[in-house]
C-alpha cells in the first residue's frame, strides 16, 4: 500500500527539499515532482530522488503540438521517471505522439524502464461551473472525464489522473485495468484548500483508485513522516 501513496513535493527551497526528503525516506516510497520543484531545480532533482530510493512521478502535464509533446516525453523518459503525464485536452494525436516519444527513448536506452503514461482529465480544482462559464464546456463534468479517459485509452496510454469520485465510472466504461491516479485527497476533517472534488484516502482506495496523490496534508504538517504513517493506518484500518 505504501507505494500507492504518492507524496506531492510541492516545494521550492533547498531547505524544504532536504527536510522533506530526509523525513520521508524509509516511509514514503513514491513522490511526485510537479512544476514548482522541477522548474526551481531542473532535471537533476529526478536523479537526486532516484538515488535516495524514491519512485518518481514527474507531473509536468505536457500539453502542446504533437511534435513538441513527443520530444518532451522522450526527454523526461530519459531522466528515469516512473510515471509521467500529459493533458488529455491536447487530443488523441498529441497523446499518441507522447507515447511514441516514450518508446523512442526506450529504444535508445535499453536500461530504462517504461514509465506509466497518464493523462490528466479535468483538474480536481475545476468544477461544473468553471467548465461551463470559463471553458464553454456544457457537458456534465463526469461525461467529459469519461470521454477524455476513452481518448487516452485509444492513444495507448496507461491511465488517467482524475478525482476519486470519477474512478468507478472510468473503470466501468474504459476498463478495470485502466489506471486511476487520484489527487484531491484529504484526511477526514481537514481543509480542502483549493481542491473542490475531494475524498478521504480510505474512500479513494475503496472506490478503486490505483494510486492516490497527497500533498499539503502530508508536506505541510510539522512531522510529515507521522502524517504519512497515520494516513497509511487510516487506510488499513
Ligand atoms: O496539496 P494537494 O494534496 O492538494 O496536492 C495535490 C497535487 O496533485 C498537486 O501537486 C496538484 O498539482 C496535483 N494535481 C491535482 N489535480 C490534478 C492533477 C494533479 O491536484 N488533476
Amino acid at each position: 500500500m505504501k507505494d500507492k501513496i504518492i507524496v506531492a513535493l510541492d516545494i521550492q527551497t533547498k531547505e524544504d527539499f532536504e527536510r522533506l526528503s530526509s523525513n520521508l525516506q524509509g516511509c514514503a516510497q513514491y513522490v511526485k515532482v510537479g512544476m514548482e520543484l522541477y522548474y526551481t531545480f531542473g532535471p537533476r532533482i529526478i536523479k537526486i530522488l532516484k538515488e535516495l530510493g524514491f519512485k518518481v512521478f514527474l507531473d509536468l502535464k505536457v500539453h502542446d503540438i504533437p511534435n513538441t509533446a513527443m520530444k518532451a516525453c522522450k526527454t523526461i523518459t530519459k531522466l528515469g521517471t516512473d510515471m509521467i503525464n500529459v493533458h488529455a485536452a491536447g487530443g488523441v494525436e498529441m497523446m499518441i505522439a507522447a507515447r511514441l516519444g516514450v518508446e523512442a527513448a526506450l529504444k535508445e536506452d535499453s536500461s530504462l524502464e517504461r514509465p506509466l503514461i497518464i493523462a490528466v482529465t479535468q483538474l480536481t480544482s475545476s468544477d461544473q461551473k468553471m467548465l461551463e462559464n470559463e471553458l464553454f464546456i456544457k457537458a456534465p463534468i463526469e461525461d467529459v472525464v469519461v470521454h477524455y479517459a476513452k481518448m487516452a485509452k485509444q492513444a495507448g496510454l496507461d491511465g488517467v489522473v482524475s478525482s476519486a469520485l470519477e474512478v468507478k465510472i472510468i473503470k466501468e466504461q474504459v476498463g478495470s485495468d485502466f489506471i486511476c491516479v487520484t489527487p484531491g485527497i484529504r484526511p477526514k476533517g481537514s481543509a480542502g484548500n483549493d481542491q473542490k472534488r475531494v475524498t478521504t484516502p480510505k474512500e479513494a482506495f475503496s472506490i478503486g483508485s490505483d494510486y492516490i496523490v497527497m500533498g499539503r496534508a502530508i508536506t505541510k504538517q510539522e512531522n510529515p513522516k507521522q502524517a504519512f504513517t497515520e494516513i497509511l493506518k487510516s487506510i488499513e484500518e
